[in-house]
Formats: C-alpha cells, sequence, structure tokens
C-alpha cells in the first residue's frame, strides 16, 4: 500500500500540479478543501467547484471542512492592513494548517501537506514553519514552485477548465485590487 497523505487544497488550480507532483513521489492522494480565509461566499463556492472538478480529474477523494469565516477573521484581527505576505498571512495559513492537521491525525492519514507553496507570492519556509511545528512527524514539506510548478498548474488547469482567481482569498487581498 502506498503511504497516503492529506492534502490541503487552496484552490484548484494550485493544486493541480501538487496531486501530480504527489503522486509522482508515490502518495495515495486526498484532497482537503479547508479556506474558511476566502470571501465572499459566492467566491468560496466558485473556488470548491474547481477543487471537485480537480478530484474528479485525478480520481482522488475530497474532503470538505465547513468554512467558518467569522472565526477565520477574530484569528487575523489586528492585521487587517497587514500587506500580502506578511503577519496576516502567516496567521492564515496556520488558521488552515492546524485544521488539516487534525483531520489528518483523527483519519489517519500518514502525511499532510498544503498547495500554498506553490505560489510565487508566498514564502515556502514561512508555510514549513508552521507546518513543521504542528505536526513534524506528519508535516510533508514539499515546496511545489520546484520543477516549474506554478507554469505546470496553469497549464493544468487550462487543460481541466479550471476556474483560475485573480486574488489571494480574503477581503483584504481583493481590496487591493480595486
Ligand atoms: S492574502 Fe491570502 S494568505 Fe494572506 S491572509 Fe488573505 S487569504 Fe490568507
Amino acid at each position: 500500500m502506498p503511504p497516503t497523505v492529506l492534502l490541503h487544497v487552496c484552490c484548484g488550480p494550485c493544486a493541480s500540479h501538487a496531486v501530480e507532483e504527489l503522486q509522482r513521489l508515490g502518495y495515495a492522494v486526498t484532497l482537503c478543501f479547508s479556506n474558511a480565509n476566502l470571501s465572499p461566499a459566492d467566491e468560496y463556492e466558485r473556488r470548491l467547484e474547481a477543487a471537485r472538478q480537480l478530484a474528479a480529474h485525478t480520481q482522488a477523494s475530497l474532503i470538505v471542512d465547513p468554512p467558518d469565516h467569522g472565526a477565520w477573521l477574530a484569528a487575523v484581527r489586528g492585521l487587517e492592513d497587514e500587506p500580502e505576505g506578511g503577519a496576516r498571512c502567516s496567521r492564515c495559513f496556520r488558521y488552515s494548517l492546524v485544521r488539516v492537521q487534525a483531520l489528518a491525525a483523527e483519519q489517519g492519514f500518514d502525511k499532510f501537506a498544503t498547495s500554498l507553496t506553490i505560489s510565487p507570492h508566498k514564502r515556502s519556509e514561512t508555510i514549513f514553519a508552521v507546518g513543521r511545528e504542528l505536526d513534524p512527524a506528519r508535516f510533508l514539506a514539499v515546496d511545489f514552485k520546484k520543477r516549474d510548478g506554478f507554469r505546470r498548474s496553469t497549464q493544468l488547469a487550462k487543460e481541466c477548465g479550471l476556474y483560475r482567481q485573480d486574488y489571494c482569498g480574503c477581503e483584504f487581498s481583493r481590496k487591493k485590487l480595486s
């Protein structure tokens, strides 16, 4: 039996290459959509639909962690004006990874990982530090940016017809666009 990994899917396009890469490394992959950071609600639904499409395309199971955006807002309170990549984002990574780690442990996955590391806007080392602190034995630190990961994710997303958003996810990142 191959080792199992629960992959936190930050969005379908980012996770497309992450699934491919984890399968190449020999893992049986289950997707986990745990993204209470997403706002507004219809954006959450669009990204969840893309995760469902990806699950169907890769024949992977998908676990959906019900979002509580109010709790997420409380977790980042006081950091609303931080720039992207700053302290609010570290708190946001932690919020999701705490939940994915708990699900991975409860359900007996060998490992958990996150597609967040594929983004050129996110420091993989910051994400790794959170995962390792939460569960050093179970966290799988894969830098999905490597091996031309971001470019590959855009190609796969296009092939699968996945919705690709133009902002990171929370209302504070969306505001920066307007
Ligand atoms: S910009 Fe992205 S990573 Fe940062 S807090 Fe918002 S949703 Fe989370």
